[in-house]
């Protein structure tokens, strides 16, 4: 029995389960040659053409770019990136409806071609020369994804490391309608195989299968004739049956081997590209030329010139339409890919990309609009036409339960969305649909689990390096405190001494501050002790002073009348009665009163005070003498003009006139001088400059009222009244406030029971004067009267 090898050399083929055969309708276009699209206004160039990740965006809006130039860099192995197909400016870079069953806007590159279509500098490959990986890096920077519609990343393919039995070259194109695969076979057969050979050199298989349609004639000719120099390529022509272009189905066709479920072509050894995709890895590696470009059919009855177009990457559909006479009708509707996988585009902005094979524009006859949805009847035809074998109709009930875990089971991942189920069914179902949006659904819920899968796995990394930190900071903290416990003993003796040190000081300032406030409060009680001597010495001299001045005045007063012995009897009196103040100021009633104000200088010392009253009764004493005794003569002298009573009142007439004149003088003398004796003396006390004043003009009428009585001999009762009267005003006087209000009512008594009492013993004294002078004229009467 020869070997599967053997059978596949000998070119047996085999068959798949299911498939259906829908009318092909590809004549409209693959006879044709295929057209050189113009340049459009603008090119709208996605950032992710293929399954993968989008590259980086290295080009700026503004930009001028050169035809081949690329405008992202994959940055990572699922990424290819995009290239200008044109020379121009970029316009923009903007969201746009996406080549997508979904339609949802993804971002685009808008390119404004400036119709020069330069080219970037281009570097060819020579495969001869080149490594591997110089090849699998050029196949990626040239973008180059799966053109027969998965669009899987090549250079992934082209890369895998394990080893290969067959490289099956799909040439199928099964699906009605497109051709784009059969003209480019015919017109570039040499460069498909010449891109064949770069994927042998890459992969290295056993045999290469081209696999191609039997309805396409002109191209099986023109590959065969390609190869016709390889020993191990293959042409094999399949029958028409749709979808032996599917994956699955033409390696079992080819190879009678079945994919696994849920497994790749590789894991049986078998590597499949598409036709297309060989073409441009040929153009990428020998021409440097990107995929920037693609055959493109555009068909239905609603064009005029149905036709294959070159057309580059990021063309509007509408353009691609216009160019080949579309006529729209009503409720148009315009289909990317076949009837059978295709789509319906809701905008004809949709940009042409890198899997883009074909746009379908057809009629409602031609094409008509699916019936109503009826319910399924379980019929099996379904199960009957799929090529996976399997049971779309419980996929249906559970893709309309939203039952993930059933849909799983049921293998709904092995659907190759073909349309062959819904192609049969009976009731019209949109089966494809339904199985696509829980397909989306289940690939969310997938993509949400890997997202908390991931964010579980962090939290749990981040649980675990908190806790790491955790742990060292609890043994770096113990660490530390056995230091510090090692240090503690000398830490602890440092602050002792420093808190004591802080005590000693403060012990030592409060010390200090005690003694300045013992020796402030010394300083101040021995300040007021001094100063108090020095009012009391200073009061006493004051008061010496004061009577020494009342007994020089007195004894001056007495000198000056001395013509009248009686006015220097009055004088001494007075002095006596001075001397007598003086001891009372120094008595228990002035002590007590001086008492109440141990500020006032007069009761500073009273035994100083007593002497002084004694010195100044001596001293009148004394004057009284002087002046008794200088009275006589006077006395003597008037006896003789006492004869003569002429003489006698002339001599009365010029004693009267002398004692005034001594009244006139002993009253300027006696006034003057113990006020300016008081004022030198007692500067600070009016009330006592008042009384001395009193006494001083006292005085001086006492000296004035002997003087004429001496001259008048009679005494005068009006004078006696008035001088009376004078001192009790003096006495009044001395009670009077001083200017400044500081009247002490104690002191004011005092000094008017002073003045008074001076005052009654002044009257008395002139009454006794008077009877002494009466007696004595009685005596002289006598006498004379004797004689
Ligand atoms: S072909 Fe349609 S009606 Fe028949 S079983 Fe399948 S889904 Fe139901
Ligand atoms: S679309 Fe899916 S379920 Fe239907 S026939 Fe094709 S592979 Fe089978």
């Amino acid at each position: 029995m020869p070997t599967l090898f053997q059978q596949i050399q000998a070119g047996t083929l085999w068959d798949f389960h299911g498939g259906i055969h829908p009318p092909v309708r590809k004549s409209q276009t693959s006879s044709k040659p295929v057209a050189q699209l113009p340049l459009p206004d603008r090119l709208y160039l996605p950032l992710r053409q293929h399954i993968g990740v989008a590259g980086r965006l290295i080009v700026a809006v503004g930009q001028r770019v050169l035809k081949g130039e690329a405008l992202t860099s994959a940055d990572n192995s699922m990424a290819v990136p995009v290239h200008a197909p044109t020379s121009g400016v970029i316009h923009s870079i903007s969201q746009h409806t996406s080549a997508h069953p979904s339609a949802l806007p993804e971002p685009v590159i808008v390119l404004v071609p400036d119709g020069k279509d330069e080219w970037r500098e281009r570097r060819p490959l020579n495969i001869a020369t080149s490594s591997r990986h110089q090849i699998l890096e050029r196949i990626q920077d040239s973008g180059i994804a799966g053109m027969g519609g998965a669009g899987f990343p090549t250079h992934l393919k082209a890369g895998m490391q394990q080893p290969v039995d067959y490289l099956i070259i799909n040439a199928v194109e099964c699906e009605p309608y497109i051709s784009a695969d059969d003209a480019l076979m015919q017109e570039a057969p040499t460069t498909i195989v010449k891109g064949i050979d770069i994927l042998c050199q890459l992969l290295n298989p056993k045999a290469v299968l081209i696999g191609i349609e039997a309805d396409k004639p002109i191209a099986i000719a023109a590959l065969k004739a390609a190869c016709s120099q390889r020993e191990h390529y293959y042409v094999r022509e399949v029958p028409v049956k749709y979808p032996s272009g599917g994956e699955k189905q033409l390696i079992q066709l080819l190879t009678n081997k079945e994919v696994p479920a849920g497994r790749r072509p590789a894991d049986i050894g078998i590597v499949m590209q598409n036709v297309g995709t060989a073409f441009a890895i040929a153009q990428a590696v020998l021409d440097d030329q990107p995929l920037i470009s693609r055959i493109v059919t555009v068909t239905g009855e609603t064009l005029r010139q149905p036709q294959n177009v070159l057309a580059l990457l990021g063309t509007p559909v509408s353009a691609l339409l216009d160019f080949c006479g579309f006529q729209s009708e009503a409720q148009q509707k315009v289909i990317m890919g076949g009837p059978m996988m295709g789509f319906t585009l809701p905008d004809l902005a949709v940009p042409i990309v890198k899997t883009t094979n074909c746009i379908l524009a057809p009629t409602r006859d031609e094409l008509p609009d699916n019936g109503p949805e009826l319910d399924c009847i379980r019929c099996g035809q379904c199960a009957d036409a799929c090529p996976a074998t399997l049971l779309p109709q419980q996929l249906l009930w559970y893709s309309k339960a939203r039952d993930p875990v059933k849909l799983q089971e049921y293998n709904l991942f092995d659907c190759i969305e073909c349309g062959a189920c819904a192609y049969v069914c009976p009731s019209e179902i949109p089966l494809v649909q339904y199985y696509r949006v829980a397909k989306a659904e289940i690939r969310e819920q997938q993509r949400e689990a890997l997202k908390a899968e991931q964010a579980k796995a962090r939290f749990e990394a981040r649980n675990a390096r908190l806790e790491q930190e955790k742990q060292q900071r609890l043994a770096r903290n113990q660490q530390l405190a056995a230091a510090r416990q090692q240090t503690q003993p000398n830490q602890n003796q440092t602050v002792a001494e420093a808190l004591a040190r802080v005590k000693a000081q403060q012990a030592e300032k409060a010390a200090l501050q005690a003694t300045e406030s013992a020796k402030d409060h010394q300083q101040i009680l021995a300040e007021r002790e001094l100063k108090k001597q020095q009012a009391r010495e200073y009061q006493a001299q004051k008061q010496a002073t004061a009577a020494a001045s009342a007994a020089d005045s007195a004894l001056a007063s007495a000198s000056d009348s001395s013509v009248d012995s009686k006015a220097a009897a009055v004088a001494a009196a007075i002095a006596r009665a001075k001397a007598r103040q003086a001891d009372a100021a120094s008595s228990p009633t002035v002590e007590q009163t001086s008492a109440a104000e141990p500020t006032t200088p007069e009761a500073a010392d009273p035994r100083q005070a007593a002497v002084a009253a004694a010195l100044a009764r001596a001293k009148a004493r004394q004057a009284g003498q002087t002046n008794s005794t200088m009275a006589e003569p006077s006395a003597i002298a008037a006896e003789p003009e006492q004869q003569d009573p002429r003489k006698a009142a002339i001599a009365a007439a010029l004693a009267r006139a002398k004692a005034k004149q001594s009244v006139t003088a002993t009253a300027a003398t006696t006034v003057t001088e113990p006020v300016a004796a008081d004022a030198v003396a007692k500067p600070e006390d009016p009330r006592k400059a008042a009384i001395a004043a009193a006494l001083a003009r006292a005085k001086a009428k006492q000296s004035a009222a002997p003087a004429q009585e001496t001259a008048i001999v009679k005494p005068d009762v009006a004078d006696i009244a008035v001088t009376t009267e004078q001192q009790r005003q003096a006495a009044d006087t001395a009670i009077q406030p001083d200017a400044a209000g500081n009247e002490d009512p104690r002191k004011a008594a005092v000094a008017a029971a002073l003045a008074r009492a001076k005052a009654r013993k002044a009257q008395q004294s002139i009454e006794q004067q008077t009877t002494e002078q009466q007696h004595s004229e009685q005596r002289d009467s006598e006498e004379s009267k004797t004689e």
